[in-house]
């Protein structure tokens, strides 16, 4: 669903629509430093499959009757940057200059930071991901972008700015699961974070903010995280 060209209808209270309950998936997990294979862990089981909501993930994502369809976007993606946020900070002891010296996604991608004037950067991961959230949390609080009040109008640039946002949280993610998988394992919030993850996916796909090329990357370089859409897609989990 494209959500351009639309006027927005009166404000109502933001609530957040992910699951935020923060049940175990039930099992004790396996020590995170027991895996000997190359394969990612993310990407196995059970971790790859752990999730607190069942089956697809089509049916939250939709646009609820009699809400604006900016509005959903809005209060979904404030929703989504708010939990990463959470996730990364919980985490972010990890990801260091040292530990993390680029914004790495995969075994051969590193990301670039693009900065005001169009120059392109390498940055250590922590500096990048505080770039991403500083920047996001400033268009939160800039009224123009995301206004409050009631019978405000969005921006027409406001999908534009949503794909970027949405785009930069993907590189978030992808990094977290490429080098920071294992803190997630070892607070046993993988099937929160998967869920979080999965949504977040569905949600770009509804919405047309997800673009196949940032979730496959290059076949040089793909992003890790990628094989984790396709296993989620054939398992019925997100829309092919
Ligand atoms: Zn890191």
């Amino acid at each position: 669903m494209s959500f351009f060209g639309k006027t927005r209808a009166p404000r109502g209270a933001r609530r957040s629509p992910t699951p935020s309950r923060k049940d175990s998936a039930g099992s004790e997990p396996p020590s995170p430093g027991g895996a000997t294979s190359s394969r990612p862990l993310y990407l196995c089981s059970p971790f790859a499959d752990a999730a607190l909501v069942k089956g697809n993930f089509k049916t939250i994502v939709m646009l609820p009757k009699y809400v604006d369809i900016m509005e959903w976007v809005a209060v979904n993606m404030f929703d989504f940057y708010t939990n990463l946020n959470e996730f990364y900070g919980v985490i972010n002891e990890a990801c260091t200059q040292h530990s993390c010296p680029s914004m790495s996604a995969g075994p051969s991608l590193n990301y670039l930071w693009t900065n005001q004037g169009g120059k392109q950067a390498a940055l250590p991961a922590p500096t990048y991901i505080d770039y991403v959230m500083s920047s996001i949390q400033n268009l939160l609080d800039d009224e123009n972008v995301f206004p409050t009040k009631t019978n405000q109008a969005f921006h027409p640039s406001f999908p534009a700015t949503i794909r970027t946002v949405y785009r930069q949280l993907l590189r978030v993610f992808a990094h977290i699961y490429h080098a920071h998988y294992q803190q997630i394992l070892h607070l046993r919030s993988e099937p929160h974070f998967n869920s979080l993850f999965a949504h977040f996916l569905a949600f770009g796909r509804e919405y047309e903010l997800l673009e196949v090329k940032d979730i496959r990357g290059e076949s040089n370089a793909p992003v890790g995280v990628g094989l984790l859409w396709e296993r989620w897609k054939e398992a019925g989990i997100l829309e092919s």
